[in-house]
């Protein structure tokens, strides 16, 4: 029997605003995000994570859809279930005052002239209802929506969250994983893609974001919300483009434009798909990757030490600079 990991826990702390220009310290919390899917995000951050030359950790925050663990060799797998709190009523306390009901923002908890009726689907588990109780009659239960997953391999610590099927709040999920973030060990962090709950809560508590994208009209499209994104968050980040020979430079355009740094360039080869659908990391199948890589993180790191003019939403960053990465 698994152990329970409640999720109405404390969210990660947002960093990056107001950020002093260098941080002393080195377990820095890069997330890699993505405005659609498909653009090569787990790629980039089991890559990240593998090509490290120290203790790293990896969290698969994607949690709708963990992929990061078909790439690695894992040992030592514990999984604990992430339950949420939702009520219970004790009808022989219940007056059906309907208080509870009238309380609940997603119309969770029903009361009409009667003791009310809960959809456990529904709820937050904000806890709303039971506070409001002027009789006490809710208590709390939990309730399973997914897992979280820690396991081992060599200096790589991996966490990987999991929403069950059927399930609609990943955010809890994500806190799970968050809260198995093990301090003073440099993080990847795979985010959800999109610019959704998920992929917000999965991205707050990092010190910088990695957006990846490809040059077609679609990825400058999701760029564009995923940058806005960050920018509200206050979060320093840089671009990858993925797949470059399929399309244009429009995304290089775009981002010298909005001072954005473009750090890294894939290019569109046939053989990183055939390790990928392999399951064969990157810089296993080819390992002169590792060093390009290496190189990645720590423009990365620097993006995160300076805490960019981007976390204030101005104007300036490093501008188009490309690592070349093929
Ligand atoms: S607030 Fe309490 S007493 Fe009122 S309807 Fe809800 S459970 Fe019953
Ligand atoms: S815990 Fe919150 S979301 Fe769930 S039924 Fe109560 S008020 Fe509604």
């Amino acid at each position: 029997m698994p152990d329970a990991s409640t999720a109405r826990g404390a969210a990660p702390a947002a960093s990056g605003a107001g950020a002093t220009p260098v941080k002393p310290r080195r377990d820095w919390r890069i997330a890699v995000a993505s405005g659609k899917g498909g653009t090569g995000k787990t790629t980039v951050a089991v890559n990240l994570a593998l090509s490290s030359r120290g203790p790293v950790q990896l969290l698969d925050c994607d949690v709708e859809a963990p992929n990061a663990r078909l790439f690695l060799s894992l040992t030592d797998v514990r999984r604990n279930a992430v339950t949420i709190p939702i009520p219970e009523v004790d009808q022989t306390r219940c007056t059906a005052c309907g208080q509870c009901g009238e309380i609940c923002a997603y119309n969770a908890i029903v009361a009409m002239g009667a003791p009310p009726i809960v959809f456990p689907r529904l709820c937050h588990g904000c806890g709303g209802c039971m506070r409001i109780c002027p009789r006490h009659a809710i208590r709390e239960v939990p309730r399973e929506i997914g897992a979280v997953a820690v396991a081992g391999n060599g200096h790589l610590r991996f966490v990987e969250g999991e929403l069950t099927i059927g399930e609609a709040m990943a955010p809890p999920v994500i806190r799970a994983v968050w809260s198995e973030l093990a301090p003073g060990t440099p993080a990847i962090i795979d985010a959800p893609p999109g610019t959704t709950c998920p992929t917000i809560e999965a991205v707050r508590g990092s010190d910088v974001v990695a957006l990846v994208t490809e040059p077609t009209p679609f990825g400058l499209h999701d760029l564009e919300l995923a940058v806005a994104m960050v920018r509200a968050l206050g979060l320093p980040h840089g671009v990858i483009v993925n797949r470059m020979g399929i399309g244009d430079d429009r995304i290089q355009r775009y981002c010298e434009r909005e001072g954005v740094a473009v750090l890294a360039e894939i290019a569109d080869d046939r053989s990183i798909a055939e390790a990928y659908a392999r399951g064969i990391p990157l810089v296993t199948a080819q390992p002169q990757y590792a060093a390009r890589f290496h190189e990645l993180r720590a423009r990365l790191e620097e993006l995160a030490a300076q805490g960019t003019q981007h976390a204030q939403g101005g104007a300036g960053g490093d501008g188009c600079d490309a690592q070349e990465v093929s």
